[in-house]
């Protein structure tokens, strides 16, 4: 255990995970400044009620070190190249996040964490998952980079959950060096952050640390060789298992799907011998290849902590999706409108473009690096056309010229939030009946809204006009 008593922590960010560090080790005694860059109103209202807690905050400066600093803890979005870590690194002090700091809190009694990290469908699995520990009468929470802040969540004692299924971001993993997960799952890796992480090695070796230490199980995608190349590259406990998950036929040691039920060939009790049946495709919502995946990426967490097969199934019948996953909006005039704001990179909007059949498609924001020729090469033949706004569009346009030239595209030149609606209407020309509408922008959401849920919110809002209108 971490003597907090009298060290100096500086924590990087006034945002939700930031003030539950900062309040976290106030309480355990340590000497907490926090600095942020920002001084609006809403910085110094947060600022005032950790004030009132003894905590020192420093605005409009995210960039020098405070003097005397022995740990710095940062929060997600900061870059690791960034002044303040240079200072650190400078000054011999020891840099990490939230989830490296939840790692430590813990009691040599506290609950296992089964980890779930990828480049998409960490939510979606988690959540899964969890719903899968609760079928199984145990008390958990999903934490990490979604719901309550896993200090707090670890803060409540070693005894109040018996395990936690924990989503964690390539930028936790990066700064959580001590962590030692029960098991732990990659659901696959594709080019992402890039900026943040500099390179796709930087990028997968940091989401390949959630391996380090595991003690049951490493689950991996069979469909993607990155994932198992994580998995023999991870130091792990003696008689840890590799555990793969596959679309098709399992092989001995994997999850996978025979006939439309999901099977386990991994961890079988002894009287059925060869394999267990899970659930049926049909249980997961929606039933989509990539989704699928992610069902069986959650059972084998589940089972590597001996969750019977009965819990799988019950767990995966009663999870719904979150919004602005592959949502359907409305049908209007023989069309259907379909919200996967949440695909802010280009491999979940492949996955959603190989969903449906004829597709409009609503495209654009922010690349973070990203290159669009791959996937508008795999999606052209479902084009029947596409509508593009926002800051890097004319990658995605460039990419289209190449790969799909015969396909009608839409510049609406535009990047302010109500360039949604002009969007939806310009696909509502395009399509015929019998098309799908879909808004999976392949893009960050920031250049034109205040995130990937206003983005939604607007795409629906936008298609209730249009069936307004059209009614
Ligand atoms: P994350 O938490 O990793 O961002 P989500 O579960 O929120 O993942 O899903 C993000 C996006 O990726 C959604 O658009 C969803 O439709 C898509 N998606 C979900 N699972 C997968 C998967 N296994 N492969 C590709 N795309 C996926």
């Amino acid at each position: 255990p971490v003597d907090w008593q009298g060290m100096n922590i500086t924590v990087a960010g006034l945002g939700v995970s930031g003030v539950s560090a900062a309040r976290a080790l106030a309480g355990l005694g340590a000497s907490v400044t926090v600095v942020d860059g920002g001084s609006s109103d809403a910085h110094r209202e947060r600022a005032a009620a950790l004030e009132e807690h003894g905590i020192t905050v420093r605005l409009a400066d995210a960039e020098t070190l405070p003097e005397g600093t022995d740990l710095v803890v940062t929060s997600p979005g900061w870059k690791p190249g960034g002044p303040l870590f240079l200072a650190a690194a400078e000054a011999g002090v020891d840099v990490v996040g939230d989830v490296e700091i939840a790692w430590r809190l813990r009691g040599p009694d506290a609950a296992p964490w089964l980890a779930v990290t990828g480049t998409n469908g960490k939510t979606t699995t988690t959540q899964m998952l969890a719903s899968i520990l609760v079928a199984a009468g145990l008390r958990t929470a999903a934490v990490g980079n979604i719901g309550t802040p896993i200090i707090d969540i670890v803060q409540e004692g070693d005894t109040a959950y018996d395990v936690l299924a924990v989503e964690l971001s390539s930028y936790q993993l990066h700064w959580a060096p001590s962590l030692r997960a029960h098991s732990a799952a990659v659901l696959n890796l594709a080019p992402d952050h890039l900026d943040w992480h500099g390179s796709m090695e930087a990028y997968a070796a940091d989401k390949g640390r959630i391996y380090e230490g595991n003690r049951i199980a490493c689950v991996y995608n069979a469909a993607d060789k990155a994932t198992e190349d994580l998995v023999r590259a991870a130091d792990v406990e003696e008689g840890c298992r590799a555990v793969g998950f596959t679309l098709g036929t399992p092989g001995p040691s994997q999850l996978g799907v025979v006939e439309g039920i999901l099977v386990d060939r991994a961890f079988v009790e002894h009287r059925h011998k060869q394999a267990q049946e899970l659930a049926e495709v049909a249980d997961v919502d929606p039933p989509a290849p990539h989704n699928i995946a992610n069902a069986l990426a959650a059972a084998a967490l589940a089972r590597a902590f001996g969750v019977p097969a009965a819990a799988v199934r019950d767990g995966l019948r009663a999870f719904r999706p979150d919004a602005h996953r592959i949502q359907h909006v409305a049908d209007v005039d023989g069309v259907t409108y379909i919200d996967d704001s949440k695909a802010t990179n280009t491999h979940a909007a492949e996955a959603s473009l190989a969903a449906y059949g004829s597709i409009v498609w609503i495209a654009g924001g922010l690349a973070k690096g990203a290159t669009f020729d791959e996937l508008v090469a795999r999606s052209a033949e479902r084009l029947r056309g596409v509508v593009l706004f926002g800051a890097d569009r004319a990658l995605i346009r460039e990419a289209l010229a190449r790969h799909a030239p015969e396909v009608p595209v839409v510049d609406l030149d535009r990047t302010d939030t109500g360039a949604m609606s002009a969007a939806v209407r310009e696909a509502a020309r395009l399509a015929r009946a019998g098309d799908t509408v879909l808004m999976a922008p392949a893009c960050a959401s920031m250049d034109m809204f205040t995130n990937y849920n206003q983005r939604g919110d607007m795409f629906a809002e936008a298609v209730r006009e249009l069936g307004a209108a059209s009614a």
